[in-house]
């Protein structure tokens, strides 16, 4: 195999109008983009992936504090199971099992406490989503309606909502319920949480090994006929006998890639494939943490954040209406500090030094955080999924949503199933 990687992210390739001949063009490189890629160089054929970031990887984005510490993830946190497609493309000896014993709490009412708590006298979030799997009830139901017909209490449902907005990055009355119980039961990752040596950048790095990967090279439309694809990029028009099309639905809806020759009903099934919106940050603080917990704020307004004993980083990840909470923290600092404060009272005399932010909710290119299966939203993801005309083909996390978890292990899964698709048809020519 050819290790040469072919990166181009030179600002003059995108002046240049250049007529590029390949067979397969891959748009987005990202884990489905790139694991799509990998098969169908490693079978021969001629594949030149596009990319409109200037560094690999989408949701997955890893952040290197300047003091040389450990790699902190403002995208994917972690990798899902112990069967994880992540295992084999980076090889065992790079993955490494997170602690099962961090400290975990929760802001209730304002007060930060042992998440213990949730499950004091009354069943915990996580085995109220548990029976949720179990038993979801019909078709059409929300998960907002099945909470509320379980005879749970108010607390219960509080609690409970908060989890599955910040698990799957919408509110419960759009979650559909049979849905995320097919996902989870569609899941192959297995359990446990992984980590990689040197950031979850490194998977994204390590796929793209001998690729030809233009960064800094948005595709803006594509063109097709059987067997025929012409498309415009930032760096000229470049043809392939097959595109594979890797950006979320969020994407093609919001016309950050138009495909005018695509069905009318793809196009429909991108506007029902919304990502969650989800915000992130790591604030760097001018003290260490004295201890490693992960917070969840019942209260709705941070998410997620995770603290490393002698490491002055908060990681935030937040999703659905807390995102919005974060976004304007981030753009008011004044706002920051004590949300912090509230949730990590060890930050309480501290002050912060930096802000990193990665708002996916408001980043044209991903459009959200992630693809939970929706209410209403029936047969979307095999919709948006569907060859068409053995010309265009469709990878990306939300192609596999509601059929396994939407992150990503669904993500590498498609796009290797892209390349099934194309390799066949190939064959075939
Ligand atoms: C906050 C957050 C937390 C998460 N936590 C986890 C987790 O803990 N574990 C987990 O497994 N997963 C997690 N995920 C989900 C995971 O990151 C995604 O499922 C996965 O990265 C999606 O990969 P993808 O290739 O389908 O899409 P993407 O990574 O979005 O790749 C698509 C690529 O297409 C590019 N693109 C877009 N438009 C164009 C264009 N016009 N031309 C060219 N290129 C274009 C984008 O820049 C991007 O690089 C999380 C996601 C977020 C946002």
């Amino acid at each position: 195999m050819d290790h040469v990687c072919a990166y181009t992210n030179r600002p003059e390739d995108t002046d240049r109008k250049t007529l590029m001949e390949t067979d397969i063009l891959v748009i987005g490189a990202g884990a489905a983009g790139l694991s799509c890629a990998r098969r169908l160089h490693d079978q021969g054929l001629s594949v030149v992936v596009h990319e409109a970031r200037r560094r690999l990887g989408g949701r997955i984005r890893s952040h290197h504090p300047d003091d040389g510490g450990p790699p902190l993830e403002l995208g994917a946190q972690v990798v899902h199971g112990d069967r994880n497609p992540v295992h084999a493309f980076v090889g065992a000896e790079r993955v490494r099992q997170l602690p099962r014993d961090t400290a975990a709490h929760v802001v209730r009412d304002g007060t930060a406490q042992d998440m213990a708590v949730l499950g004091r006298g009354r069943r915990a979030p996580w085995q109220i989503e548990a029976q949720l799997h179990a038993a979801p009830g019909p078709a059409g139901l929300s998960v907002g309606g099945w909470l509320r017909g379980r005879g749970l209490s108010e607390a219960e449902i509080a609690a409970s909502s908060e989890w599955f907005r910040q698990n799957w990055a919408a509110d419960p009355d759009r979650l559909s319920a049979p849905g995320l119980a097919a996902a989870q039961r569609g899941d192959l990752c297995g359990s446990g949480e992984y980590t990689v040596d040197g950031g979850l950048a490194a998977v994204p790095a390590l796929l793209a090994e001998g690729l030809d990967v233009r960064l800094g090279s948005p595709v803006h439309e594509v063109r097709h006929r059987p067997g025929h694809i012409t498309a415009h990029t930032g760096a000229g028009t470049v043809t392939a006998t097959v595109a594979v099309v890797t950006v979320p639905p969020t994407v093609v809806a919001s016309g950050g890639l138009r495909l005018p020759d695509l069905p009318a009903a793809k196009h429909d099934a991108a506007l029902r494939l919304p990502l969650g919106d989800a915000c992130c940050a790591v604030v760097t603080l001018d003290r260490p943490a004295p201890e490693s917990a992960v917070t969840l704020d019942m209260d709705g307004r941070t998410g997620f954040l995770r603290a490393t004993a002698g490491r002055p980083e908060i990681v935030i990840v937040a999703k659905a209406a807390a995102a919005a909470t974060v976004r304007a923290a981030i753009a008011d600092q004044e706002l920051l500090l004590p949300m912090l404060r509230t949730a990590l009272p060890w930050a309480a005399n501290s002050r912060i030094v930096q802000v990193t932010p990665a708002d996916w909710g408001t980043d044209p290119l991903s459009g959200g955080g992630f693809s939970a299966p929706l209410a209403g939203a029936g047969t979307a993801a095999s919709a948006w999924a569907e060859p068409v005309d053995d010309t265009v083909f469709f990878a990306g996390e939300a192609t596999r949503c509601g059929k396994g978890l939407p992150w990503l292990g669904s993500a590498l899964l498609s796009g290797e199933l892209a390349a099934e698709q194309v390799l066949e048809v190939v064959g075939r020519r």
